[in-house]
């Protein structure tokens, strides 16, 4: 149905206590990238907040295809979205359960601009105050949409968060506000190794990957403050984002303030894998 005629009646979990997890997966050429990578994390959220599955792998794949089919666009993003439901309003799991409610929408997938590409863009860091399972993709995002909204009141593209004490941890990296970062130092491509503190990202394993297959000496590894801010590039990816530069972190130049020949490298063979990914039957 069109989006405007969507509703969800107000007592649902999800609008009144944020209790539900989501999914964002990028459609090229009209296919869905990593569906099954998407599924599988999908599958850890719900885990993570004790949410039986309501769709199979194979029910999920028809709804997604369904929902590809009935928008229009090459390139879409598509937006899952699963709450424990509508039930009186009580902190603790209905009891019965009651069923989940289940919201899909396609949006435009719009690509980041060529000049955003060309001249990298810029971020700030923030204490991560966030809660300590960041690895649940959870709809209750406020903490990070605070967070987002101080890279947009200083005219940046993305917020880095380091755990610092004052967040139970011990001064290192975490991840972007909506995305995950990574170092290049010394032509070592950097990324914080996974954990409950951070989102396990679908475009970081496919860069990882791609690292990997090409003969790009990378490490996973903790990332400090002062390595973020010693760092030759820096690179954040994400769904939607794919992968991009950032080349002034509150107001310092990252390295020479040019996107490097680490973004401009693993950029294209982001985008060849995309195309080879897609080409196939
Ligand atoms: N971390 C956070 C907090 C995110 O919200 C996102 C996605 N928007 C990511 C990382 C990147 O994950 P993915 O590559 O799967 O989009």
């Amino acid at each position: 149905m069109p989006i405007g005629e969507a509703t969800i009646p107000v007592l649902d979990r999800g609008f009144i206590f944020g209790d539900g997890v989501y999914e964002v997966i990028p459609v090229y050429s009209r296919r869905a990238f990593r569906l099954s990578e998407h599924l599988k994390r999908l599958q850890a959220s719900l885990d993570g907040i004790r949410l039986p599955n309501p769709h199979s792998e194979a029910g999920w794949g028809k709804l997604v295809d369904e929902l590809i089919a009935r928008n229009e666009g090459e390139d879409q993003y598509l937006y899952l979205h699963i709450t424990r439901g509508v039930a009186k309003r009580d902190h603790a799991f209905p009891q019965p359960p009651v069923t989940p409610t289940v919201f899909m929408m396609s949006s435009p997938l719009l690509h980041p601009a060529a000049e955003l590409l060309a001249t990298g863009v810029s971020a700030v860091t923030a204490s991560d105050n966030r809660w300590l399972r960041c690895d649940i993709k959870a709809i209750s995002l406020l903490p990070n949409v605070l967070l987002r909204q101080l890279a947009v009141d200083a005219g940046c593209a993305e917020t880095i968060l380091i755990r610092d004490e004052a967040g139970g941890g011990d001064g290192f990296m975490t991840e972007g506000a909506a995305s995950n970062i990574f170092i290049n130092k010394n032509n070592v491509l950097c990324a914080p190794p996974k954990n409950s503190l951070m989102l396990p990202g679908i475009t970081y394993d496919v860069v990882l990957e791609l690292a990997a297959a090409h003969h790009i000496p990378f490490e996973v590894r903790k990332i400090g403050k002062a390595e973020l801010f010693s760092a030759d590039e820096i690179l954040l990816t994400s769904s939607t984002r794919e992968v991009m530069p950032i080349t002034l972190l509150d107001g310092k130049p990252v390295g020479n303030g040019k996107p490097g020949p680490m973004f401009t490298r693993l950029y294209s063979l982001y985008q060849n894998f995309k195309s080879e990914v897609m080409r196939q039957p």
